[in-house]
């Protein structure tokens, strides 16, 4: 594989352009926004700023890997010449569904169609193309460059060649494939999702305070950071969303959204989006 498009240049797709693009391939990054593809390439020259002081990076790897990325706003370019294209657009089925039927239209007939979806079955984007069995999940971390993990989804169409191709292709960003089914929520979600909805639901019932709830799970479970701290990281609406999906999915209450966490979102307490969930932040 030599030419990767990345459809969506947020948060994510910023990431994942720049670790295909430090890693020798070249990439087309497309966005129906200017202003996103703008601000994209000004975080992924922050970020490699960044390498290069840490010295993982030397600058003249920090102007092949801005040099390797072309920027595109509609799919139709940018996909053409693809080996393999990866859509991290807004998590919306239908938005996902329409560029699923772009990226099938335009990509060459072996391209892999991969998704970033944190949540969206594998199965039904693939189902809206003809070729399901090269359709995939590609889930990356937050943040992409830190973040070692990706979570291989694979529906029962996909191919198994298909899925040993993208494991070899996260070995070669040098990050660790791990590959799942597709069911909702597939590992990561399933089980982080119900343990912050849990520590929402000790908070509303007054069992401790934010601080002293995220202190427990910081010092006895060795996380990082508390579940209430990273549900602001996260966002509050992207937990919710979430959560629903999981209890429609599974058709099983225990994943409804705790009742504080949907005042949360309905009063725009989304956390360090919005400048205040579980905690407060600086001005947004
Ligand atoms: P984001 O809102 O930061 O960025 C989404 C981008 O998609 C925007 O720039 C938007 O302009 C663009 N877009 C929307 N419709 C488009 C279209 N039709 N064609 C091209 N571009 C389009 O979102 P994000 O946080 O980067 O999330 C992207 C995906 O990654 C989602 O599926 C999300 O579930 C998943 N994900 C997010 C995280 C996270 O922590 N943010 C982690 C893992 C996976």
């Amino acid at each position: 594989m030599k030419t990767i498009a990345v459809i969506g240049a947020g948060t994510m797709g910023n990431g994942i352009a720049h670790v295909f693009a430090q890693n020798g391939f070249q990439v087309h990054l497309i966005d129906t926004q200017e202003s996103a593809l703008q601000k994209a390439l000004a975080t992924i020259d922050k970020n490699l700023d960044r390498q290069i002081a840490k010295n993982t990076i030397t600058q003249e790897q920090k102007i092949k890997t801005l040099l390797a990325i072309t920027t595109y706003q509609n799919i139709e370019d940018g996909v053409t010449a693809a080996n393999m294209v990866i859509e991290a657009a807004t998590e919306n089925v239908e938005i996902k569904k329409s560029i699923f039927k772009a990226m099938d239209t335009f990509a060459p007939p072996d391209c892999i169609l991969a998704t970033n979806t944190s949540s969206i079955s594998i199965t039904e984007l693939g189902a809206v193309t003809q070729r399901p069995e090269k359709v995939i999940g590609m889930h990356f971390m937050n943040p992409v460059p830190v973040m070692k993990l990706v979570e291989i989804i694979h529906s029962k169409h996909t191919l198994p060649e298909v899925t040993q191709t993208i494991v070899s292709l996260t070995e070669q960003l040098g990050k660790v494939p791990c590959v799942v089914k597709d069911f909702p929520g597939f590992i990561s979600n399933r089980i982080l999702m119900p343990m912050i909805n849990e520590a929402i639901i000790a908070l509303s019932e007054g069992v401790s305070d934010v601080a002293t709830i995220d202190q427990i799970m910081k010092l006895g479970m060795a996380h990082p950071m508390g579940p209430l701290q990273l549900a602001d990281y996260i966002g509050l609406d992207v937990c919710r969303n979430i959560l629903i999906i999981l209890q429609e999915g599974f058709n099983n209450i225990k994943y409804a959204p705790s009742p504080l966490l949907v005042k949360m979102v309905e009063e725009g307490k989304l956390g360090v989006k919005s400048g205040e969930g579980f905690y407060k932040y600086g001005a947004v």
